[in-house]
């Protein structure tokens, strides 16, 4: 992500908190910044390790954690159950609701790319499922495999 789609999404992430009568602390805001710059998700002990080594203040895992908690609640952030690991929301640009996303999690180069009920077909999965009377509150589906990147470099690979 560049500096201007970070400045970017801080913006959004200000809103979003205030939305809910949060605020975007330093600390916070910091945090997901390091998720921001990670291209890949990060566990909690990664944060703090990044936090320690690249601002200029010091935190303690706990913390991390509790930060993390809020950034969730707000879905700035989203935890990969499979993983144990945070990533920054993909549509942190206010564009979606979160009742269902499923995240496509490569083995190989572990980026994670995220699909949400913006798309069509989670769209009518999630119908699906409230056709049958249940109500679900927030849902989300891993799916771990090899990215389209990987498969490709692989096969490069194998042909060489
Ligand atoms: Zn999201
Ligand atoms: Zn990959």
């Amino acid at each position: 992500m560049n500096k201007q789609q970070i400045q970017k999404t801080i913006q959004f992430a200000n809103t979003q908190c205030e939305n809910v009568d949060k605020r975007l602390t330093k600390k916070r805001q910091q945090v997901l910044e390091i998720l921001l710059n990670a291209n890949k998700p990060l566990s909690a002990y990664e944060v703090k390790n990044q936090f320690n080594k690249i601002m200029d203040s010091s935190i303690v895992a706990m913390s991390v954690y509790r930060i993390l908690n809020v950034l969730e609640s707000v879905n700035l952030v989203h935890r990969l159950k499979s993983e144990n690991k945070y990533m920054p929301c993909s549509h942190a640009d206010g564009g979606c609701h979160h009742q269902l996303s499923i995240f496509l999690i490569c083995n190989s180069c572990h980026t994670v790319s995220e699909i949400n009920e913006t798309d069509e077909l989670v769209r009518s999965l999630f119908k699906k499922v409230q056709a049958t009377g249940f109500a679900p509150t927030t849902s989300q589906l891993e799916i771990s495999g090899t990215c389209d990147e990987c498969q490709h470099s692989t096969s490069e690979l194998i042909e060489k």
